[in-house]
């Protein structure tokens, strides 16, 4: 099949790398020159698992291309893709502004038939809002389907070419068979595809990220009781975890949710129900808790250092919103940097793929350093923001060698508290009760 792909980023890229090693002709398309002429090039824009090997075999096999051109790159497809952002508006809404301008341009440039697929993550009714856009200047037929993308950054390879489940939301027999025949190769091992109506195929993706993101409050809910009640999350978490009802996945306490989805998400799907007069109430609790759990450590970093944080170094390990990607969209550890420099303090940080992009954004207010041990070098504390795996057993006598004072705080329970006490170190960390 020949497929367009309009959107080049984390999912438009996988999306497009992964539809051509099924043997698809895929050309993807963005607006951002850079990243077109380095993607032409052979040089891959993303950190992800795996997406380069396939990345550059489907180059070389000329089945993936890039063009800065919508023209070019959808004349001969018979499914053009949306991996377009949609961020978050000013009143928490998601911003449909590049989804439309894509499709009142689509409108102008149609000639045939063709499938027009909302992969990016968009509020219920936009796909009638993407055929009328199109439908302003285009006369002849096509379909819109919504086909929301599940993939988690990190293991987005794996995600797209073995899914749980592909759900597709589409009104027309001629679009469900043409998505159906895309996705076979996906789906052979058995898992569903799930055809529905559009609207509740756009509504299951904000139900999916809003429950995964109230998951993990509830968890961190329960970890602020531990702390206060002298009981260890871990174990709380392995004891409701082993019930199949409840299951053991995305039951980790740490310090709050980031990344491009589900902030925006939750916040979005609570504008929607704003919308139709719905208070949607666990999902405010769930933000809520969210906005506090972000800085978790910082009072007990304040209450360490008796208030006083001034001229004080810490060093922070894991910049990345969670391992295995460069994504750095609404991390945590911004949001504690952020905090540590307003009160004065100074910061060094390691991250094994994010440092490039957070230079981008917060410049030369903080030290990048080449390894964890370096960022370590004359800092009062240390501080872990990401559970990148090569935290997890790392050489203490170097962290002692390299920090002033032998304390941790832990953001992502990497460490066993004991263990780590025997050492020597002031330890704390998420729902542990190590303070008591
Ligand atoms: P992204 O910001 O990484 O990529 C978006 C790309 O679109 C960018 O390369 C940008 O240059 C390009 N673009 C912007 N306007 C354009 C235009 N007019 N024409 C062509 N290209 C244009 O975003 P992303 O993380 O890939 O997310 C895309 C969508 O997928 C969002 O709706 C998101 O919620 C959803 N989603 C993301 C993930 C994820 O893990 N990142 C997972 C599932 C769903």
């Amino acid at each position: 099949m020949k497929i367009a792909v309009v959107g080049t980023g984390y999912v438009g890229l996988v999306t497009g790398t992964c539809f051509a090693e099924t043997g698809n002709d895929v050309t993807c398309v963005d607006i951002d020159k850079g990243k077109v002429e380095k993607l032409s090039n052979g040089q891959i824009t993303i950190y992800e698992p795996g997406l380069e090997k396939l990345f550059l075999r489907n180059v070389k096999e000329e089945r993936l291309r890039f063009t800065t051109s919508l023209e070019d790159g959808i004349k001969d497809a018979e499914i053009i893709f949306l991996a377009l952002p949609t961020p978050p508006g000013e009143d928490g809404s998601a911003d449909l502004k590049y989804i439309l301008g894509v499709a009142d341009h689509l409108g102008k440039i149609l000639k045939d038939y063709k499938v027009i697929v909302d992969k990016s993550t968009v509020p219920v009714g936009t796909a009638e809002k993407v055929h009328a856009a199109v439908s302003k200047n285009y006369k002849g037929e096509f379909d819109v389907v919504s086909n929301p993308e599940f993939l988690r950054e990190g293991v987005a390879v794996d995600d797209f070419m073995k899914p749980d489940r592909v759900v597709i939301g589409a009104s027309s027999e001629r679009a469900r068979k043409l998505m159906g025949d895309l996705y076979a190769p996906f789906v052979r091992s058995g898992n569903p595809v799930i055809y529905m109506d559009v609207r509740s195929a756009e509504l299951t993706k904000y139900a999916a990220n809003s429950f995964l993101a109230t998951k993990i409050s509830f968890m961190n809910e329960v970890a602020q009781l531990c702390e206060r009640l002298g009981a260890d999350v871990d174990m709380v978490r392995r004891g409701i975890g082993s019930d199949d009802r409840i299951g053991k996945r995305f039951l980790f306490p740490g310090i709050g949710y980031g990344g491009s989805c589900f902030p925006k998400d939750v916040q979005a799907l609570v504008k929607s129900s704003n919308e139709v007069d719905y208070d949607f109430r666990i999902l405010n609790a769930v933000m809520d808790v969210n906005e506090r759990q972000k800085l978790h450590l910082l009072p007990k970093i304040r209450k360490y250092f008796k208030d006083d944080l001034k001229g004080k170094k810490f060093a922070i390990w894991g910049l990345a919103f969670k391992p295995n990607t460069d994504d750095i969209r609404e991390a945590p550890a911004l949001y504690m940097i952020d905090e540590l420099l307003k009160a004065g303090a100074t910061v060094s940080v390691f991250d094994p793929e994010a440092m490039a992009n957070v230079k981008g954004v917060v410049g030369d207010k903080i030290q990048y350093a080449d390894n964890q041990y370096d960022c370590l070098e004359g800092a009062d504390a240390l501080i872990i923001a990401t559970e990148w795996n090569e935290f997890r057993t790392p050489n203490f006598l170097k962290i002692v060698t390299a920090l002033k004072n032998k304390v941790i705080f832990d953001g992502r329970n990497l460490f066993e508290g004991d263990a780590v006490k025997e050492l020597g170190f002031y330890y704390e960390s998420v729902g542990r009760a190590t303070a008591i």
